[in-house]
């Protein structure tokens, strides 16, 4: 059937998908035609600031010229080939960038498409330790609430149990073992008492669960989509403790929190522990191509390896294609010239001092700031949509979740740019 009476929009509305709609009532959607450094700019003309990095990745900005000269430059000479039996230059050169950033006990890399896939591989990983280790009944996972982890089926059974919509699959889902998130905020003063600071809760679900187990899998520092909640750090020292006592790896979804976003370049750096598997995406490649990926340490690798049946059971077609390690190393290089530290101690001075008087407003619950990561959370639940048609006149795409509204900017972002995004939120927090 020939479409070609629609125009392209229209086209869009009948046909296309998108990211969690009703496609009966699809939302305001601006066609985009081309987008450079913080802006989009759309079939009309109009150019918008990106004050979402896209989906939080595109972090040096849309089209960075080191970025795409080097898929380009890839493009000319490997653009993919299959990974097993065979590997190549951009793999081995983007896993050494890697390990020289991440924890040091992380010493195996898995190379997979996006980051949902990359914390399947991680669970997956600690299903097959576990019974590599004469632990077969340990396929249960430990989580908190309010976390998120990616939208494939086992990543869903860790996600929050009711922005996750457990109830709608119910009986699809596997039933997983959850507990508060955790209670400390990261800027308050820890509590020493377990009954307060949710490590008796924890000790609690994971001694009754102690047979069941494989892991304890959350977002450290930073739960995202789950609601932009910044918590204490010495929840996971401690955490890490109790995995110990009872052989249950601690996996860190780095996904969201990953280079550099919130001022460090990992959010392992505000602890004193490290995982035994983290997941990074996202930003990996700046946000210029899918990728992602999952390191894990010796004691993992070499025990699944030593069991039955040896291998591990994951390998994606597009294993490390060649394109995205490319543009991954040069988003690394990026970061590795350190430029971000100081824009990002920057980004978040000034998002303090713009989004203070936000506090006043009769409908804001909450504002918060940590690095390059800004937060107005409202009372009440703010529509995507009402910001969306507000796009245009303000000249910032923001996409609101739930209750709030927030900001992820590039990290290039000017200060005068990001004057524009905070007057766009405090415009949304007053409308909306
Ligand atoms: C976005 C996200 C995922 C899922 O990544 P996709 O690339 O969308 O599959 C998983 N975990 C966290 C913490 C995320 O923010």
């Amino acid at each position: 059937m020939s479409h070609d009476g629609l125009s392209q929009l229209e086209f869009d509305q009948q046909h296309l998908w998108h990211p969690y709609t009703n496609v009966a009532k699809p939302g305001p959607t601006f066609v985009v035609k081309e987008s450079e450094g913080v802006h989009i700019t759309l079939d009309d003309g109009t150019r918008l600031i990106d004050a979402m990095s896209s989906w939080w990745c595109m972090m040096h900005g849309h089209r960075n010229p080191s970025i795409t000269q080097a898929i380009h430059d890839q493009l000319d000479t490997l653009p993919h080939v299959m990974f097993g039996g065979l590997t190549h230059d951009p793999a081995i050169d983007l896993g050494r960038k890697l390990l020289a950033i991440t924890p040091d006990s992380l010493t195996r890399i898995f190379y997979c498409d996006s980051g949902s896939v990359s914390v399947e591989v991680a669970m997956k990983m600690a299903v097959q330790y576990q019974h590599a280790l004469g632990h077969p009944g340990r396929s249960e996972f430990a989580t908190v609430r309010s976390g998120y982890h990616g939208d494939t089926w086992k990543a869903m059974s860790v996600c929050d149990p009711d922005t996750g919509m457990h109830h709608l699959f119910q009986g699809a889902l596997s039933v997983q073992h959850f507990v508060s998130r955790p209670p400390i905020r990261l800027q308050e003063d820890w509590i020493d008492d377990p009954t307060r600071n949710g490590l008796d809760e924890l000790r609690r679900v994971l001694d009754a669960g102690r047979d069941k187990i494989a892991a304890f899998i959350l977002e450290p520092v930073v739960q995202g989509t789950g609601g932009m909640y910044f918590y204490h750090p010495e929840y996971l020292n401690q955490a890490r403790a109790l995995c110990d006592e009872r052989g249950i790896l601690l996996i860190f979804d780095e996904i969201a929190t990953g280079f550099g976003r919130t001022g460090h370049m990992f959010a392992t750096g505000f602890c004193e522990v490290e995982p035994d598997i983290i997941c990074l995406g996202k930003g990996l490649t700046g946000g210029h191509i899918s990728f992602a990926c999952t390191i894990t340490n010796d004691r993992v690798a070499n025990g699944i390896g030593g069991g039955e049946p040896g291998i591990f059971m994951h390998g994606p077609t597009y294993m490390a294609n060649p394109l995205a390690c490319a543009a991954a190393k040069a988003s690394l290089d990026l970061l590795t010239a350190q430029y971000w530290q100081s824009r990002i101690a920057a980004i978040a001075a000034q998002m303090e001092a713009e989004l203070a008087p936000a506090r006043s407003l009769p409908n804001v619950a909450d504002v918060r700031v940590l690095g390059a990561i800004g937060v107005i959370e409202m009372k009440h639940r703010v529509s995507a949509d009402e910001a969306h048609a507000l796009a245009p006149e303000m000249g910032v795409f923001l996409r609101p979740f739930g209750h709030n509204i927030y900001t992820m900017p590039p990290f290039i972002t000017t200060p005068d740019q990001l004057s524009q995004i905070t007057a766009g939120m405090l415009r949304l927090a007053r409308e909306l």
